[in-house]
This record gives C-alpha cells, sequence and structure tokens, in this order.
C-alpha cells in the first residue's frame, strides 16, 4: 500500500493552486464571546463550484499521463465529487462521463452538465453503481477517480488545512466534517507535519457513525447508507487510504445529529451571512457540542461546502433556533 505523506500535498498545492481559490477566513464575534474562544473558519463553500472536493478532482486529474488525458475521467456522484470532476475535467480539457442516480437533483445533475460532463443516469435502487462505474471505465478505457479513497484525493484535500494554517498560524484544534475521510485524512497528514500538537476531530452524523465504530473496533466497518440530511456524508465505509491515516492521528470522531446541523446552518445564516449546506456544517455543529472542551483555544472549522437546492434550505432553516 502506498504511504501519503504530507509532501503529497505540498506537490498537489503546486499543482492545483492556479486554478482554486484561496478561500477566505472568517470569524465571528459573537460565536467568540459564546465560547470564549477564537475560532477561525476556512470558507470551502467560496470554494469554486461550492465545496472543497475540487481540490482533490484537479490534483487527481492533472497527475494523468496523456493517454489517461485522452481517454478521459468517470466518476459516480451524485453531488459535491461530480461537480469538482467535471469542472476540473472541463479547464483541464478532458473528456468526462459522471455517474448519477436518475432521480439526482435537477439543479446538480444541471451543473454536473453545465460544465460539460456527459451525465449517465443509473437506478440506485436496483443497480449497482460501483458495477456499472467500472464496466463503463473499462468499455471507454477511462479512468475512474473515486470520491475520497485514492491518495491524490487525500493530498489534494489536505491542501485546504494548509492554507488554514499558513494564514492563521497555530491552533490548538481543527474540525473537519467526515464522510468518506478524504478530507479528515489530508486535514491530518498536514496538521501533524505543520503543528504536530495541533488536536484534529472528525465531526461525521450520528446515523452515520461508521468512522467512530471503525476507530473503537481497530477496522473499517461498513454500514447501510445512513439516514441524514448530510448528504455528503451518507457513505457506507471509510476506504483503506483513508482509515490507516485516520486510526494514526486523528485526536477523536465525534457525531452530531440532524437537528445540530440545522442549527450550525441557522447560525451561519443569521450570524455569518453565509449558506452552507448540511454536511458542511458538521465541523461547528462537532465544537457546539465539545465546546467546554475548547475555552481559551485557537480552533480551525473548515466548512466544507455551500451547495443546497434554496427550496430545501429554506425548509432546514426555518424551524432552527440557532445555538
Ligand atoms: C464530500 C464532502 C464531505 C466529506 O468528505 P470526505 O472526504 O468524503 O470525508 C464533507 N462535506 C462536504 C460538503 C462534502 O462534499
Amino acid at each position: 500500500m502506498s504511504t501519503i505523506q504530507y509532501n503529497d500535498v505540498v506537490q498537489a498545492h503546486e499543482k492545483i493552486n492556479a486554478h482554486i481559490r484561496r478561500t477566505d477566513i472568517h470569524t465571528s464575534k459573537t460565536l467568540n464571546r459564546l465560547l470564549d474562544a477564537e475560532v477561525y473558519f476556512k470558507c470551502e463553500n467560496f470554494q469554486k463550484t461550492g465545496a472543497f472536493k475540487l481540490r482533490g478532482a484537479l490534483n487527481a486529474l492533472l497527475n494523468f499521463n496523456v493517454l489517461q488525458r485522452q481517454k478521459g475521467v468517470l466518476a459516480f456522484s451524485s453531488g459535491n465529487h461530480a461537480q469538482g470532476i467535471a469542472y476540473a475535467a472541463k479547464i483541464l480539457n478532458i473528456p468526462a462521463k459522471i455517474l448519477m442516480p436518475k432521480d439526482a437533483p435537477k439543479s446538480k445533475v444541471q451543473a454536473t452538465q453545465g460544465y460539460g460532463a456527459e451525465v449517465i443516469f443509473y437506478d440506485r435502487y436496483t443497480e449497482n453503481r460501483e458495477e456499472i462505474g467500472k464496466r463503463l471505465a473499462l468499455e471507454h478505457e477511462m479512468t475512474l477517480i473515486p470520491s475520497y479513497n485514492h491518495p491524490d484525493i487525500i493530498a489534494g484535500q489536505g491542501t485546504a488545512a494548509k492554507e488554514l494554517i499558513e494564514d492563521v498560524g497555530q491552533l490548538d484544534a481543527i474540525f473537519v466534517g467526515l464522510g468518506g475521510g478524504g478530507m479528515l485524512s489530508g486535514t491530518l497528514l498536514t496538521a501533524h507535519a505543520l503543528l504536530p500538537n495541533c488536536k484534529v476531530y472528525g465531526v461525521e452524523p450520528e446515523a452515520g457513525n461508521d468512522g467512530e465504530r471503525s476507530l473503537q473496533a481497530g477496522h473499517i466497518i461498513q454500514i447501510d447508507t445512513p439516514q441524514t440530511i448530510a448528504d455528503g456524508a451518507q457513505v457506507t465505509s471509510l476506504g483503506h487510504f483513508t482509515f490507516p491515516i485516520i486510526q494514526k492521528y486523528v485526536a477523536d470522531i465525534q457525531t452530531v445529529s440532524d437537528l445540530e446541523l440545522q442549527q450550525a446552518m441557522a447560525f451561519f445564516a443569521q450570524r455569518m451571512k453565509m449558506i452552507v449546506e448540511p454536511t458542511g456544517c458538521l465541523g461547528l455543529a462537532g465544537l457546539m457540542k465539545y465546546r467546554s472542551l475548547f475555552k481559551g483555544k485557537r480552533v480551525g472549522v473548515i466548512i466544507t461546502g455551500g451547495n443546497i437546492d434554496l427550496e430545501r434550505y429554506a425548509r432546514l432553516i426555518s424551524k432552527s433556533e440557532f445555538i
């Protein structure tokens, strides 16, 4: 198994830098007062395509050889990875096919097609997307790029934490949303290299606590697709590339409820004027839950994405009291 190192994050950053936005760091005086802490938000909701996934996607495609570039990339995703791959493929002039469920939200299908990718539909209830993906990749000689379990993806995602640490300096803790662990493992490699005493926490939805259970068990635990509003974290297991890094370096994995995510969404809207998708709220929700541990500390929170249909957004924040 290949060992991925912080140096891979540095190289990824050099490669993708010209194509990404160095997203802003935002703060909230209200929150800092409430927590008696200094909290720095890395706003990947303002990244091109609306989520950090572009970082890993670009890094993976920039590492393609000539033949791979010619034949193209294939990905399966109904969410931010699809848009990241489609956008990266477009600017690098690489053909892209994205496999999406027939019932994927129209806005996501249109965004992906808008970047020039060909969308292929499958039935998520009767067909297995991994099988279809593998078959199509073989048939068209395209390279399949998964959304988290890939060294180039992990290295690319680690560049967000690199920018955060370069911009704000010393941090006692960093909170990161956890799905399959691409973002968390990249952040861990970066934090371990730059701030060895900084504790990094992964935060996952309560309904999909496979990460927490895997950490306890000492091996990857597979679950059914979890029912949660955090659609970007509806994965069924960590990956064989991401898990060992998480196991080695993570301070802890925490879980939050959908209600806690909605409260964080409302906080971002009301206090910070930011639209953040439910999955993008995992980091803040985790910090809020364990806030008593971070009094007087400097804490980084990665806001991972902001893509959500307005109707759904309005529904989710309408009844939420914020924190
Ligand atoms: C994909 C995604 C995550 C989870 O990232 P992993 O690398 O799969 O752990 C979190 N937030 C958003 C917005 C995402 O799109």
